[in-house]
This record gives structure tokens, sequence and C-alpha cells, in this order.
């Protein structure tokens, strides 16, 4: 099919809930994306944050073929070995204690948020069921993950919404102390805030806040659907932030283009999701644990150190471009924000680097990156060569 017809079908039959930018995809290799007509596009998406080994990765490829092979599908209710293997992987890298495997990030951040408050229903009773989480968070499009995201905006149409949740000011122990109560079990941050537009949170406060959790008996929830599975430049970025989530959520990277997710929960909470509390039919899946397996193998510690340096390159090409629309980076290892300046919209200067053969996201209001981790060096100059030829 030509690029028109894929658009046009997909106009008339697939529901209309994505504001899609006007191309096709076919195929890819690398950090390359092609059209059906053969276009090449340079790839700083990988399909949000999901395709960390890019596109056509050889030792992926055989595991999900040989994984497909053998059996696809088996449920809960038997044992199979590749999810197994990559729970002992994620626990050993991470000193996590176990896994629960599930489907998407929305639904992981559910499992996170059960897990919460049944950990102080068993403990404490009723009433303590509160979850504080950041203004400017995102985390997730279920009826209960949009209203733990802390953004207005999503608070719409879909009422009733879950209740429980209350909002505090990133970077401010003060403001989160402000919400405290005899109501709240737990905080749930991101400590990159993705869609948001790319916020770090500061080292010294993520420290804090893990102090005061300690201290209340709230969990420490962490999303890293985004910033997960090596993005950040660690396996996940609370190892940069130094500190042991008593539950994490992983989602987008972890099976390099498969959709898989999960929780990882401390020892302390390994207990508390019982037979029959907690369960998705397609969690686990064998072919996406396979693919995950890959994903672990290829991410060794010389490799995420090299999603620092390179993610440092691509914000060091970008500031010495000086582009007029473009103010400063930010970010952690390849997730990448880029401000921009006032006159401009992030979303017209997407739609011209898309149409000149780069793809790039927005993130609040400002430009987001997230390339494949694979990206090399001639794909990130072909990336900035084609910024700097479009916006100068
Ligand atoms: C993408 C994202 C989600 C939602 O994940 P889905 O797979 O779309 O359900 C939740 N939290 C964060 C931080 C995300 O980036």
């Amino acid at each position: 099919m030509t690029s028109q017809e894929i658009k046009s079908l997909t106009n008339q039959y697939v529901m209309n809930t994505y504001g899609r930018f006007p191309v096709a995809i076919d195929r890819g290799e690398g950090a390359r994306l092609y059209d059906p007509e053969g276009r090449e596009y340079i790839d700083f998406t990988s399909g949000i944050g999901v395709s960390a080994l890019g596109y056509g990765c050889e030792p992926w490829l055989e595991a999900v073929n040989a994984q497909g092979k053998k059996v696809v599908h088996t449920s809960n209710l038997f044992y199979t070995e590749t999810p197994a293997r990559l729970a002992e992987t994620l626990c050993k890298r991470t000193g996590e204690s176990c896994v629960f495997f599930a489907n998407g990030g929305g639904e992981a951040n559910e499992g996170m948020i059960k897990l919460a408050r049944k950990y102080s229903f068993d403990k404490y009773g009723q009433g303590r069921s509160t979850i504080i989480t950041l203004q400017n968070s995102f985390h997730g499009r279920t009826i209960t993950t949009l209203k733990a995201t802390g953004q207005d905006v999503f608070h719409n149409f879909f009422f009733p919404f879950t209740e429980g949740f209350r909002y505090a000011e990133a970077n401010s122990l003060d403001a989160l102390k402000a919400q405290a109560g005899a109501d709240v079990c737990a905080v749930m941050l991101e400590l990159v805030q993705g869609e948001g537009g790319v916020l770090p949170l500061d080292k010294d406060y993520v420290k804090a806040v893990e102090a005061l959790c300690a201290e209340k008996d709230w969990l420490l929830l962490v999303d890293e659907v985004q910033t997960g599975v090596g993005r950040t430049g660690s396996l996940f970025a609370f190892q940069q932030y130094d500190i042991l989530p008593d539950v994490c959520s992983f989602a987008k990277g972890i099976a390099g283009g498969l959709p898989m997710s999960g929780i990882m929960a401390n020892e302390k909470c390994r207990g508390v999701l019982t037979p029959g509390t907690h369960a998705t039919t397609f969690g686990a899946n064998p072919v996406c644990a396979a693919a995950g397996l890959v994903v672990q193998e290829i991410l060794s510690d010389a490799f995420l150190e090299s999603v620092k340096e390179k993610g440092q390159y691509l914000r060091d090409g970008i500031e010495a471009l000086n582009l007029p629309c473009f103010g400063k980076t930010r970010g952690l290892g390849l997730m990448i924000g880029i401000e921009v300046r006032e006159g401009w919209t992030n979303k017209e200067i997407a739609n011209r680097l898309i149409e000149a053969g780069l793809l790039v996201l927005t993130a609040g209001p400002g430009i987001r990156l997230l390339p494949p981790l694979v990206i090399t060096r001639d794909e990130m100059d072909k990336g900035l060569e084609i910024m700097k030829k479009t916006l100068a």
C-alpha cells in the first residue's frame, strides 16, 4: 500500500484518538525508518521510548522467533522459563526482590497503586489509602492513573474518577509535607517527568522523599515506565538517584518493541499481592520475556555508559547549533528535552522536522527526544544536520 492508502484506510476504520503526524512507516533499520515510498527518517523517538534496540536487531529477532516456535502464550496458570529468567535478571541488577509482569505502563501503575493500598490495608486497616503524586506528572490513561496524573487537563470527561490522590509541587519537601495526613499510604513519582516536559527531579529532594517515606511508613512508588531500561544511562533511573523504591514500575523499553510492563517490589513488599488479588491474562508472555532478556543482555554496564555519552553528544550538538527557536536542553541519558523559545510552538517545530526527515516528540511545551539506545554517531549527526537545515 502507498502512504496515502494507509492514511485513508486508517482514518476510515481506526478510532480517531491520536493526533498523528502525516507519515506512514513501513520498515526500519537501526535508528532509521522508511515510508512505503522508501523515504528515510532519522528516528529520535523509538516509538515513544519503546524500540530501545532500534529496528532489525538480529539477536532480538532470533530470540523472538525461537521462543515463538516453542510456545507463544500459556497463561500464568503454568510455569514458563523466560519470564522467570527476566525477573531474576531485573532483581539481581537492581536489588529489588520480585516482579509482577503486565502489558502496559498504565496497567503496571495500577498494580503499583493496588500494592500500596493493600500494604497499608493489611497493616493499618481501612482509611489509609491516599497517594501523593507530583504536579506535572503523567502516570497513564486508565480511570485511576488519569487521576494519579498531576495535571488538571487529564481530569475531565470520564467522571467519576478514582478517589485518593493529592498532588504536591515537584522538588519541594515542604510542599510534600503539606499534603501529609493520617490517610496517606504512599508517594508516587517519576524521577524525570516525561510527558510533563522532561523535568529531572533534584537528587537531594528524592533522597529526602525516600527518608520521609521511611519515617511515615509510606511506600515510595517510582514510575519508571519511561525512565527505565537504560533510557537515562543506568538500568533504572533510581540507581543514579541512589535510592531503592519500595515498588517501581517499568514498561516502554522493557522488551525492545513488544508490549510488556511490570512492577518490581523490594523485600518489604514482596508478600503484599497474594493469589487472587492481582492478575492479568497476557502478563509474563514468554515471547515478550525472551525479547526482554535480549534487551538485558545488550544493556551491559559499558553499553549504559555509552547511553550517557550519546545523550551528552546530542545535547552538546543541539546547543552548538544555536537555533533561534531552541533554548537550553535538559534530561538524563538519552531522555532529552529541548526548551522552545517564545514565538514558536513545539508542534510547529516537530511538524517541520518530521517533514524534513527527522522524527521527534513533544512533551509539555518543549521538544522531547527518545532515540533508540543503539543510535550511532552517524545517525545522530544526520539528525543534527536536519535540525540545522530546517530550523536555522
Ligand atoms: C507512557 C507512560 C505511562 C503510560 O504507559 P502506557 O503503556 O501508555 O499505558 C505511564 N507513566 C509514564 C511515566 C509514562 O511515560
